[in-house]
This record gives C-alpha cells, sequence and structure tokens, in this order.
C-alpha cells in the first residue's frame, strides 16, 4: 500500500527551479514535498553551469603564460595534469553540494522523495509504488537533457554530453563537437586551451541567438587560439576509426571526413517530460518543453512547470520562474514572467552578455532605434588591463527608453546587470548619463556608450546659440 501525502506543495525535480521553489515555501512554513530522481542540484550543480565555470577557470589559467609578457613578466609554459584538473572540477561541485543537498532541504523542513514521479491523475503523482502525493499545487521542475540528432551511425559510436565530458580524467587529442551554441563554445575553449585539438561543427550559425556584431568577437578570439568552427556543415555519418571517431560533413564543395579522438554531442536540450505521464493529468506539451501562460501554469490548473522543461534557459530563468511560482501559488498574486528581462551570458573569453532585445528584434517592433557603441579600445581600465577586445551595444528606442543591451568583452556576464536593472525600471538612457561610476573600471563603457545618445545635439545650433547667450553673463 502506497503512503499518501498531502502536502500544500509538491515539487518535481530537485534542480535550480525546484530548489528555490521547495526552500521558498518552505520558509514561509507552508509543507512542501520534493521529489527527486538523481542527484540533487540537478544540471546546474553537477553536469552544467558549475563543472562548466570550474573547467573555464582552470583552462584561463592554463593559458595565463600567454598573456603576461606584455606586463612584463614571463611565465613558464603551464604543464598541465588533467586528472588534477578533473580533481578540481569535481571539488567546486563538492563544496557547492551541502547548499543543495537532501539534508539541507530535510533541515528547512522539506520532506524529501528519492525517485521519479509521474501522475496517476489530474491530482494525484506516485513515485514508483511507495508514495502518492495529492498536493494542492504541483510544480515540474524537471529540466532538460542533452538533444541527440538522428545522425546515422551515431547510436553505434560512444560519444560524449554535458553528463559524461566532464568525468574525463585525460585530455582528448582530438575533441570533435557537434553545435556552437553557449555549451559548445564554452566547451571548446576550455579543452582547446587545456591542451586538446578541436573541431566544432555547427549546421547553422554559431551563438544564433546573439548579436552578429558581437558573436563574430567571440568568433575570431575562438579561431585565433585554435578552435576551428566549421558552420553552415550538415554531419552526416558518425563511424569509428582505429582508436576514434570519424564525423562525415556535407558542405558546399562536396563531402568531407574530420576525424578525432573524441565526440561531444551539444546540440540543444530535449525537455525531460516522458516519464511523467502527463497526460493523465490533462497537461499539454510539445517539443519545446510543457505549455504554459505568463504566470507559468500548464493546462491543469493545479499545476505549474518552471525552469528548462517550461522553455527556460538558464539557472537564472529557473530562478525566476520559482519567484513567480511561490508569488502565484502561495499568494495568488498575478506574477507574470516577462522573457525581455532574463539575460544570457556566454562564459567563453571574451564573454557575451545580452539583455533584452538584439538590433534586429528592435528593428522589427519598433520605426525608429538609435544603436549606441563604446568599445573596451577606449575604456582606462581596459587598457590597463590588456584586454581591450570587444565593445558594448545598446538599443533604445527613438524616445532614449532602453530596449536592450549586448556587451562582448571581460566581464560582460558582471556588466549586463546593470543593464538589466535599466530594463527592468523601464529606465530612458538619460538615466544611464546621469550615474557616476568609479573610474577607472569596465563599467564606464556603459555610461560612455550613454552619452553617445546625445552627440548628435552637440551640434544642434540652437543649443549652441543658448550657451553663447549665457556666455555674457559672466
Ligand atoms: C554544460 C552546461 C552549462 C551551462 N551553463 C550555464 C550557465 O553558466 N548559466 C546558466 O544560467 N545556465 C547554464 N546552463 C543551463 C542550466 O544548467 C539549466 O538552465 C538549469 O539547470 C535548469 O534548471 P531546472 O531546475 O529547470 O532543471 P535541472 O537543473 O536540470 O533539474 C531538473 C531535475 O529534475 C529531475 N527529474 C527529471 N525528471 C524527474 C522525474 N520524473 N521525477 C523526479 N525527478 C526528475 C532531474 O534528475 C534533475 O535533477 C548550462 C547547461 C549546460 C548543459
Amino acid at each position: 500500500m502506497a503512503e499518501i501525502l498531502t502536502p500544500d506543495i509538491c515539487v518535481i525535480g530537485a534542480g535550480s527551479g525546484g530548489l528555490s521553489v521547495a526552500a521558498a515555501a518552505a520558509a514561509f512554513g507552508v509543507p512542501v514535498v520534493l521529489i527527486e530522481q538523481g542527484r540533487m542540484g540537478g544540471d546546474c550543480l553537477n553536469y552544467g553551469c558549475v563543472p562548466s565555470k570550474a573547467l573555464l577557470a582552470a583552462a584561463k589559467h592554463a593559458v595565463a603564460s600567454r598573456r603576461v609578457p606584455p606586463f612584463g613578466i614571463t611565465q613558464q609554459r603551464a604543464e598541465i595534469d588533467f586528472a588534477k584538473v578533473h580533481a578540481h572540477v569535481h571539488g567546486v561541485i563538492a563544496a557547492i553540494a551541502p547548499n543543495d543537498s537532501r539534508e539541507r532541504f530535510a533541515g528547512l523542513g522539506v520532506q524529501v522523495i528519492e525517485g521519479a514521479a509521474r501522475f496517476t491523475d489530474s491530482r494525484t503523482v506516485a513515485v514508483g509504488d511507495k508514495f502518492e502525493i495529492k498536493a494542492r499545487r504541483f510544480v515540474i521542475a524537471t529540466g532538460s537533457s542533452p538533444a541527440i540528432p538522428p545522425i546515422p551511425g551515431l547510436a553505434e559510436t560512444p560519444y560524449l554530453t554535458n553528463e559524461t565530458v566532464f568525468d574525463l580524467k585525460q585530455c582528448p587529442e582530438h575533441l570533435i563537437i557537434i553545435g556552437a551554441g553557449a555549451v559548445g563554445l564554452e566547451l571548446a575553449q576550455a579543452h582547446r586551451r587545456l591542451g586538446a585539438k578541436v573541431t566544432v561543427l555547427e549546421a547553422a550559425v554559431p551563438l544564433a541567438a546573439d548579436d552578429p556584431e558581437c558573436t563574430a568577437i567571440v568568433l575570431e578570439h575562438l579561431a585565433r587560439e585554435g578552435v576551428v568552427i566549421r558552420s553552415g556543415v550538415k554531419v552526416t555519418r558518425i563511424g569509428h576509426t582505429d582508436g576514434g571517431i570519424a564525423a562525415v560533413i556535407e558542405t558546399s564543395q562536396g563531402e568531407e571526413t574530420i576525424e578525432g579522438s573524441n565526440l561531444l554531442i551539444a546540440t540543444g536540450r530535449r525537455a525531460n517530460v516522458t516519464r511523467l505521464e502527463l497526460e493523465k493529468a490533462g497537461i499539454k506539451y510539445d517539443g519545446a518543453g510543457i505549455s504554459v501562460g505568463r504566470g507559468l501554469k500548464t493546462t491543469n490548473s493545479r499545476v505549474y512547470a518552471i525552469g528548462d522543461v517550461a522553455g527556460g534557459h538558464f539557472t537564472h530563468a529557473a530562478n525566476e520562474h520559482a519567484g513567480i511560482v511561490i508569488r502565484n501559488a502561495l499568494f495568488r498574486l498575478r506574477a507574470r514572467v516577462n522573457e525581455d528581462l532574463i539575460p544570457r551570458a556566454t562564459f567563453t573569453e571574451p564573454e557575451l552578455a545580452h539583455v533584452g532585445l538584439t538590433e534586429v528584434q528592435a528593428r522589427r517592433r519598433h520605426k525608429e532605434i538609435r544603436v549606441l557603441r563604446w568599445p573596451y579600445h577606449d575604456n582606462d581600465r581596459a587598457q590597463a588591463e590588456r584586454a581591450t577586445e570587444g565593445h558594448i551595444k545598446v538599443v533604445t528606442a527613438k524616445n532614449g527608453r532602453i530596449l536592450g543591451a549586448t556587451i562582448v568583452g571581460n566581464q560582460a556576464g558582471e556588466l549586463i546587470t546593470t543593464w538589466t536593472l535599466a530594463l527592468s525600471r523601464g529606465l530612458n538612457i538619460r538615466a544611464m548619463t546621469g550615474i557616476v561610476v568609479p573610474y577607472p573600471t569596465l563599467s564606464e563603457i556603459g555610461k560612455r556608450a550613454a552619452i553617445g545618445y546625445f552627440t548628435p545635439s552637440l551640434n544642434n545650433p540652437r543649443l549652441r546659440r543658448l550657451i553663447n547667450f549665457l556666455r555674457r553673463f559672466g
């Protein structure tokens, strides 16, 4: 006989989104059940953000000797012990893991159940034959898994995904990566810097969602470091070679075979819906995940879906979704998601970060826009740090209302936050000219771009006449 539980909220999935909902609900004293079939912390902690950023951090140190000579410093070329890099990556995961652990959540008053959840009807979730949960509200936060493309030969060939690549204790000799999105390119740069030859194969355009003027700077940098990126090529077959793999690609010049030691698939994500038996609860979904409204309710009014399974792509999106569900489910508010206010960052070097509308999107939605830029090259701090690659690009409406910002360059992921705040408060670009920014900091690039909005008016004859008139008064 299954034990029947009747919490207020039942959360399925203990990744970024699910943990945030469970922690917040428990903090308000609400009875919560949290179900997790795998590792607490989900993708972000175990197979995503955390290990990838830890690997990139190691990779940055691996190439430090290249960047120090202009500072008057010489350094021996780095020796890389990949097994120790592996230990570093897993050490970082272990350091963060207690925050997401069963013990911590049990301590917060959350009942954590191990196992796979599935709906049995519109009001009930079962975990094996041990538990039946009849909650007031359910939150599906089951995340996503690597989408595996149907390439002939792939199923018979050993390949890596984000779930296995961080287990490598030996650096691949030649890593072939299929997919040039953020995940593919971050891992490409990390492995290249740690000693691998890297080839990235992309059927369309790398970093397709981002502004091409800014992505070009990332791609040029990666090419200079020796990452080979082949865009507009279709992988038609995967096969074995002695000790490696062969990817057959179709290019405009015909077929070509690329041989490598390891293959990594980074061709996007697939929502984790199959084990949930959503049909039994009347919850609609499609290839992009579970269908939700802006309040994150599914087609079953008792059930919300958040994070990757509801079309999110980032940990901070899952956290934002969690906050919205808490407001809606606990306080019956009408909180809504605004996708335009969710920033994104690619943590290559140079970093690429964006919030709001890109120039192309802004031109589609607005009759007239202004595009403002400022290069890192003209920033004193960037010069001092000898990191002058990149620029900020800000898009405003004709009246100066900020519509979006993209930053490519050092610390872009940090610098975008100011623009996210500006957008979320509906600020006009004038506000960005009025703030005092410490000198010398990279933040000045934003202020300088903002001042550019007023450059045309410097030549305004009426303004010049007014200044001349006022000068007469001493
Ligand atoms: C390599 C890589 C790097 C990334 N880097 C970044 C980054 O730098 N910044 C960023 O913001 N985002 C990054 N992401 C994306 C980020 O990891 C995800 O957006 C985030 O983890 C989504 O959180 P979630 O709660 O929706 O799902 P997840 O974190 O995936 O959690 C879902 C959980 O649900 C569990 N589950 C699934 N089905 C069931 C079931 N039926 N029953 C019980 N449990 C179930 C799973 O086991 C999992 O633990 C990266 C992703 C990858 C792959």
